[in-house]
């Protein structure tokens, strides 16, 4: 008990602490450090965007069977340079330190650098999602100039003729590899990405990929499979015992992450309180999986958006227990929610403002 209550003391100390600090540091990339600290991260409570991310363009060099972008916004392939012009006046206004870019391919965009240059520009702390095929020497070049340090690869197994089937890209494996092998030797800090599914769990292809990771010494973040876009389908959910296995190892393995569990910390999901993701069309995502719009950019700002995600439940800082992921973990928001979206919705994301019956079906939602 009384080691208890001296930990207590201890942490609400480091909130304090960490709170003054935070409050005087001007460097928004110092900002996200601090925010992501143990301590800080529940001690700010107030909703507020900390990271965007942007789908640029959902167009690709790779051609995944599973992509969980199929169905979204597929009239507006491409983010015009008015949204974009927007997402960045927003996020200054806003003071959100972190914006990732993934598509689709973000480096397929041939506005990607300069798009870069824009938010480094604004001191914000970049990231990228890839799938490795344009990150060539001249690329990682051209990126370190821009002062962007981190990446992260998605990878489907270690062998590289069943991770070139995947993707439809013959070389696309050895290409990671290369990069990898020279963003390391250029100080970049590169992340692996893999998803976890019945299948690569199945094939092997999940065990080998990890082996991979720990061999080079890289970290890797788990992502369990999104029942959306392609793999909208009840056989790709993870079942209840390979959810608990996966949080089980990542929880063992500081090597390894997911959305909501860092540095063997389970954390609350971000989606509506801390997080937009935003489509090429400016449709604002509470969670980057979820195909469901909380306005578009062009009218609603970010105030606007965490106000109107903050009066659904589920979007609340308790709305989800800590570790959990709605979209990938539960079978009653895929039944209740995702499949009948995918299966009747002709058009997404579908906007909330505009359907009320689903605004009301998703406002009632509980776990
Ligand atoms: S629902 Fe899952 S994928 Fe979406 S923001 Fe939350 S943790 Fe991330």
């Amino acid at each position: 008990m009384k080691k208890n209550m001296s930990r207590l003391s201890f942490l609400k100390h480091k909130i304090k602490e960490r709170k003054k600090i935070y409050e005087n540091v001007t460097s928004l990339a110092v900002k996200e450090k601090l925010r992501s600290s143990l301590y800080l991260n529940e001690a700010l409570d107030q909703p507020h965007i900390y990271r965007i991310e942007i789908i640029n363009t959902l167009k690709c060099n790779a051609a995944c069977q599973f992509c969980s972008n199929e169905r979204l916004s597929e009239d507006c392939l491409t983010m015009s340079d008015t949204i974009i012009g927007r997402v960045l006046q927003q996020a200054v206004i806003h003071r959100t330190p972190t914006i990732n870019f993934l598509g689709g391919e973000a480096m397929v965009d041939p506005r990607f650098f300069s798009l870069l240059e824009l938010f480094a520009q604004a001191e914000m702390h970049i990231g990228i999602g890839t799938n490795g095929i344009l990150l060539t020497t001249q690329h990682l070049h051209e990126l370190k100039r821009l002062g962007v340090m981190a990446f992260s690869i998605t990878i489907h197994d270690a062998v590289a003729e069943k991770h070139d089937r995947t993707v439809g890209v013959p070389g696309a494996f050895v290409r990671i590899e290369t990069a990898l092998r020279e963003a390391h030797g250029m100080g970049f800090r590169v992340g692996l990405q893999t998803i976890c599914s019945p299948e690569s769990i199945a094939s092997g292809a999940f065990q080998r990929i990890l082996t991979f990771a720990h061999e080079k010494k890289v970290p890797l973040k788990i992502n369990p499979m999104m029942p959306v876009g392609k793999a909208a389908r009840a056989e790709c959910l993870l079942s209840a015992e390979q959810t608990r296995d996966l949080k089980r190892l990542v929880m063992s393995d500081p090597l390894l992450s997911t959305h909501c569990i860092h540095h063997c910390r389970m954390e609350r999901c971000p989606m509506g309180r801390t997080f937009v993701g935003i489509t090429p069309a400016g449709d604002m995502l509470p969670c980057y999986f979820m195909p469901l719009s909380l306005g578009n950019i062009l009218e609603t700002g970010f105030d606007d958006y965490l106000s109107y995600a903050q009066s659904f439940p589920i979007f609340q800082k308790m709305g989800l227990a800590e570790g959990c992921c709605i979209v990938a973990e539960s079978p009653k928001f895929f039944y209740e929610i995702l499949k009948p979206l995918y299966e009747g919705e002709p058009s997404l994301p579908l906007d909330l403002r505009k359907n009320p019956a689903w605004e009301q079906k998703i406002r009632s939602f509980h776990l």
